[in-house]
């Protein structure tokens, strides 16, 4: 299926990332209708059409379907029976396969593993016991992460010498865990690239990732790495694409280690869908990653993802978004804020960007 220009997009989600998808349709000429649990959110502005119901209410999803001409998701945590509950009757891109692979961690350590690429040695945990004997095996410092419904540092502790590994169980508990070896990173980098529903595939460049208690705080593209890291990592996202049968964007997530080989990556997690780290690319990138997303689920051709200069972003969480009539009086920033009405400590307000070109001699 094909999209012609005024067809409807849905979207599962009524985050920051659906508005943002929300506002690249719209410069092409298409709609979106978003679907989405909470009242308020920052995606309904920039639609034209909402409903407001829990994933799971059938009538509402069924006329959802019939409203919209493709459904996409913002993100992961969509339980995997309403996409298939939508994909008999609209197409879903990506599918549910994307999500399925990728929503519990130990299903996606395992599918990456299983592509030959290296992640973190990990185990699974189903309880105090099993915990006790992965810590045997993987030693400390370790994580423990609940499978299903992490985000920015949420359901994860670390198991350091000395800590209580009973209590730690505890406190992420009753749910089930993973438990990864601690990499000794370099930096953290990732890749977000897009396959069309051709198969063709266009990756940015690779782009570094500095964190502050969880929260991505900053990305820099291109990342300090070498061209043949770079490279591998573009052929990493490749292969993720391609074995999911992906259409759409999604992002890497990789670790940069050093060792007496070199550098070299170990891939953390995969979000299929468009990512903060890839929010460089409104300004810093021929075609935004909100733009591209929308081409390949509309069955359209991609764009080129060649950078426009090297680039800075800079989330605004909580009260840095007070600072927005200072962004704005310096004319290299570009400033975007959510339409979040309440500022909250670690919520994600907006970001700022800053594009440096660069000239042929210094690039
Ligand atoms: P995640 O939710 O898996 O992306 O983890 C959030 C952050 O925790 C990552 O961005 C890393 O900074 C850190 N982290 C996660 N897993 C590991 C690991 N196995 N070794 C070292 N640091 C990790």
């Amino acid at each position: 299926m094909i999209l012609s220009p005024g067809a409807t997009i849905g979207i599962l989600g009524a985050g920051q990332l659906g508005r943002m998808l929300a506002m690249a349709a719209l410069k092409l000429g298409l709609r979106t209708h978003i679907f989405a649990p909470e009242a308020a959110a920052p995606a309904y502005d920039a639609a034209a059409a909402r409903t407001v119901a829990a994933f799971d209410d059938e009538a509402a999803l069924a006329r959802f379907a019939e409203a919209v001409d493709v459904v996409t998701f913002e993100f992961e945590n969509v339980p995997t029976a309403t996409v298939e509950f939508l994909a008999e009757r609209v197409a879903v891109r990506p599918g549910v396969r994307a999500l399925a692979q990728t929503q519990d961690r130990l299903t996606e350590k395992t599918f990456l593993r299983d592509l030959g690429l290296k992640t973190a040695p990990f185990a699974k945990v189903e309880d105090a016991g099993a915990l006790v004997r992965a810590v045997a095996e993987l030693g400390r410092p370790a994580i423990l992460k609940t499978r299903r419904f992490g985000y920015d540092g949420k359901g994860q502790s670390l198991i350091r010498e000395g800590s209580n590994v009973a209590a730690v169980h505890r406190t992420l508990g009753p749910a089930p865990m993973i438990l990864e070896g601690f990499v000794a990173f370099e930096r953290e980098v990732s890749v977000v690239a897009a396959r069309s529903l051709e198969g063709e595939i266009v990756a940015y460049d690779l782009c570094e990732n500095e964190h502050e208690r969880h929260i991505l705080a900053r990305t820099r593209a291109p990342a300090r790495v070498s061209p043949e890291t770079a490279a591998e990592a573009k052929r990493i996202a490749g292969q993720v694409l391609e074995a999911l049968e992906y259409v759409g964007v999604l992002a890497v997530e990789l670790f940069v280690v050093r060792d007496r080989h070199g550098e070299g990556l170990i891939v953390n997690e995969v979000a299929p869908r468009v990512h903060n780290s890839g929010h460089w690319t409104i300004e810093g990138a021929q075609t935004s990653q909100f733009e591209q997303h929308v081409r390949a689920i509309a069955g359209w051709p991609l764009g080129a993802s060649t950078r426009r200069g090297r680039a800075e972003m800079h989330n605004l969480i909580g009260e840095d978004a007070e600072e927005w009539r200072d962004i704005l009086a310096q004319p290299d920033l570009s400033l975007h804020l959510y339409g979040k009405l309440e500022i909250r400590p670690d919520r994600k307000m907006g970001h700022v960007t800053r594009v440096f070109p660069e000239t042929p001699s210094n690039g």
